[in-house]
């Protein structure tokens, strides 16, 4: 598993709730555009962390224990084991061939057509569509639901943070 972060910019404040970013006009394009498209489509989820505001962090706000998030992975775990049982070298939804993905990755109209919309407007590539995919899919089976459904696409679309129009574009 690759885990990596970058600065959204080179001064580091792009898109900070109440800093200001100080590069100069095509700055922080130049500076994402040195990953290049196909690295990022090969990447599953990219997320943005804005910093949090310190009334936040002293809120003591009740969130899913460890436990519970390990409990939730595993038993997503052992769904995949056996929807890939009959299949050698495919052991989870991430390994899942475009075949694969359309029996197991099956969507209804209503996510479909968010789907398609999401793809129009964030102009993502097809590699990028079969990413969300298999993000939904896993996203669903973490949720135990046997069905896609069109929280779980909409869950997933907002994990290619990077390949939107929106950032430094
Ligand atoms: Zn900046």
């Amino acid at each position: 598993m690759l885990v990596a972060s970058m600065n959204p910019c080179p001064c580091g404040y792009y898109n900070h709730p109440y800093r200001q970013c100080i590069c100069g006009p095509g700055v922080v394009q130049r500076y994402l555009s040195k990953i290049s498209g196909p690295l990022l489509d090969r990447i599953d989820i990219h997320v943005e962390i804005v910093p949090v505001p310190f009334e936040k962090l002293a809120e003591s706000q009740p969130s899913e224990t460890s436990k519970n998030v390990r409990e939730r992975v595993i038993k997503a775990r052992m769904i995949q084991l056996e929807r890939f049982k009959d299949t050698p070298n495919v052991h989870c939804n991430a390994q899942m061939s475009s075949k694969q993905l359309r029996k197991y990755a099956e969507l209804n109209d209503e996510a479909m057509t968010m789907l398609k919309n999401a793809m129009l407007k964030l102009n993502l590539s097809a590699r990028a569509y079969d990413r969300i995919l298999k993000v939904a899919r896993t996203i669903s089976d973490l949720d135990n639901s046997e069905n896609i459904e069109t929280h779980h696409i909409s869950e997933a679309i907002t994990y290619r943070n990077l390949d939107r129009e929106g950032w430094a574009g």
